[in-house]
């Protein structure tokens, strides 16, 4: 139990986030709704701040600066992925070195302008082979978004660029529905690169094409693209489309559901997901600069064809976040509110403070914490912080004394972060947000009861009522403060986007850097489920670097595990059915 001598206080301060004006208004809304404050440098301190989220990259030197409490919403380095031309680079060099069935989800691609004589070659061999029937390409500014620049084409004569450019097979039979074309957005949150931990998230968008399909007319965008951008603008956004319905979008939950009706495996089709965003990731995760406090959302664009093969279209920074339908609504808002979960963010920063004899506690300290039992955290040489829980807890058998836990992920020094604003302080412990996090998801768990009784809000202008009503409304979206787990659930490889039901039920989110015995992320965080690393090799993998080779082997492995599985269900099927009808 935390006790409260009579000369100390706790203070309980709003995290605070800090954005752009083009941060979406999403992310602020979703911020301010589960308590945080607004970030304003006319009477804040430079560094008063937690998370920075704006929909540009940062400058290094911002990397280099960030603080142990602080979290950018950008990696260094992930243009690498997302500017067409550095994508089809970074494939292409997997391919070359691992082979290139292993990355056979990538349409065949051309950069442009050096790959122009070999692109003609391509198109002048294929258009020989398929005779009097048309070859389909489609041309895409490597920079440019939002389906601007776009061009398909059949006829060498209409390819024309002006710019970096990529030419890529055009996947001329898509998988339609009701005749309109689609592709799935599916976002993907990378928490780190070194080690290198991937999230999917369990739901996501369906973006129709407003149009019905049709190659005869390979200038009507609203058919063959499906960005919403584009369709929104397109005369039958607003119509009831038969089998769609009105608008471009719906959840990637309906879609699957949609698929379960008309017979569709869409387990299996989940599994090629997430084999294609795990090494898409992969093809880069090498090469970017290590930066710590630091994650990264990607929005995948995916298109299905109609043998259910998923191709990758493109990797976006910064998916669009803006809200123009209820289903945007639905699976946005959610999504920010995994992300700080996923993130850690969990509570407000607790201070602890001796109060002078006779004196109101005027001066507020950035971070600190005193009256803490000196064997709950330690300051240590290089990555780990050893927090042992030595008093009584309620839920004691959760607990395990003693326990190791590595911040390195998340903390720039690793170690116990003393601020240098607060020497009046300077014999108490101090420590970081992340010590915070660990201590208040932890020991704070169960005596916040108490201790909330005893809280004084730093700010002072917000009430203890509406911190209690801030709490209230972070709760109902997400499960209260999370709890340590002495044993970790085992660790579960390589799930499949789980039912949401599953994660529901789920409420004790274990945080990735909250693991005992050595660096075991969650499975899962709100929606966002563990793609990587996906089982032990591959965790070992990449502890002390990325072991490239190794995690290779390992998704070989895997593959020709599930390719053996579905063979012997298939057999197996064909055996039942065979059985049955000789009954
Ligand atoms: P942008 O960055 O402009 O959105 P994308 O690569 O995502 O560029 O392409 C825009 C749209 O064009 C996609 O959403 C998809 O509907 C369509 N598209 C792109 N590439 C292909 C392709 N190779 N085959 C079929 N359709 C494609």
């Amino acid at each position: 139990m935390i006790t409260q001598d009579e000369n100390s206080e706790i203070m309980l301060k709003p995290l605070v986030f800090r954005i752009d004006e083009n941060t979406p208004e999403v992310v602020k809304n979703v911020l301010l709704e589960r308590g945080w404050n607004k970030y304003n440098e006319d009477v804040q301190d430079v560094a008063d701040w937690n998370l920075y989220w704006r929909t540009s990259a940062f400058p290094m030197i911002d990397h280099n600066n960030v603080k142990p409490w602080q979290r950018l919403n950008h990696h260094p380095g992930t243009t690498r992925l997302t500017r067409k031309d550095y994508l089809e680079r970074h494939l292409k060099h997997m391919k070359g070195i691992y082979g290139a069935s292993l990355y056979a989800f990538s349409p065949l691609t051309f950069i442009m302008p050096n790959d122009y004589s070999k692109f003609v070659a391509e198109y002048s061999r294929e258009k020989e082979a398929l005779g009097t029937k048309p070859s389909y390409w489609i041309c895409k500014p490597a920079e440019l978004s939002r389906g601007r620049g776009i061009i398909i084409f059949s006829d060498l004569k209409d390819l024309i660029f002006d710019c970096a450019t990529v030419v890529q097979k055009y996947i001329s039979n898509p998988f339609l529905i009701a005749r309109y074309k689609c592709d799935l957005r599916i976002y993907v949150c990378v928490a780190g690169f070194q080690p290198l931990t991937i999230y999917l998230y369990q739901e996501g968008l369906v973006r129709f094409a407003t149009e019905k399909f049709d190659l005869n007319n390979l200038k009507n965008n609203c058919a063959h693209l499906t960005n919403s951008s584009v369709n929104k603008a397109g005369a039958s956004y607003k119509k009831n489309k038969e089998g769609v319905g009105r608008g471009c979008k719906w959840t990637l939950s309906k879609f699957f559901i949609y698929l379960r009706s008309q017979d569709v495996d869409d387990l299996l089709l989940r599994q090629r997901i997430n084999h294609l965003v795990i090494l898409t990731i992969l093809s880069i995760a090498p090469s970017v600069p290590s930066a710590s406090n630091c994650f990264e959302l990607f929005g995948f664009d995916i298109l299905i064809d109609d043998k259910f093969k998923p191709w990758l279209l493109e990797v976006n920074v910064s998916p669009g976040l803006s809200l123009d339908c209820s289903t945007d609504v639905s699976v946005k808002r959610k999504l920010i509110h995994d992300i700080i979960e996923l993130m850690h963010f969990k509570q407000t920063h607790l201070t602890k403070i001796k109060k002078e004899p006779g004196k109101a506690s005027g001066h507020q300290p950035h971070i600190s914490w005193t009256g803490i039992n000196k064997d709950r955290v330690c300051e240590t040489s290089k990555h780990w912080c050893k927090i042992s829980w030595a008093e009584g807890k309620k839920d004691r058998d959760q607990e395990t004394p003693g326990q190791w836990i590595n911040i390195s992920h998340f903390g720039q020094k690793n170690v116990v972060y003393a601020s240098s604003r607060h020497t009046s302080h300077s014999k108490e412990t101090c420590m970081s947000s992340n010590i915070f996090s660990l201590l208040q998801g932890k020991a704070y768990n169960n005596d916040l009861i108490d201790v909330q009784k005893k809280v004084q809000v730093f700010p002072k202008e917000i009430s203890t009522v509406k911190l209690r009503e801030m709490k209230a409304s972070r709760d109902s979206v997400s499960p209260a403060f999370p709890k340590i787990r002495s044993r970790q659930t085992t660790f579960k490889p390589f799930r499949l986007f789980p039912s949401s039901e599953s994660c529901k039920r789920k409420k004790n989110i274990i945080p990735y850097f909250l693991s005992d015995k050595g660096m075991r992320p969650s499975s899962h965080v709100g929606d966002f489920v563990l793609i990587f690393p996906f089982n032990e090799a591959t965790l070992a993998a990449t502890k002390n670097g990325l072991n490239l080779k190794k995690v290779i082997h390992e998704f070989q492995r895997l593959v020709n595990k599930q390719l053996t599985s579905e063979a012997t269900n298939i057999s197996l099927h064909k055996k039942t059915s065979q059985g049955n009808s000789m009954t």
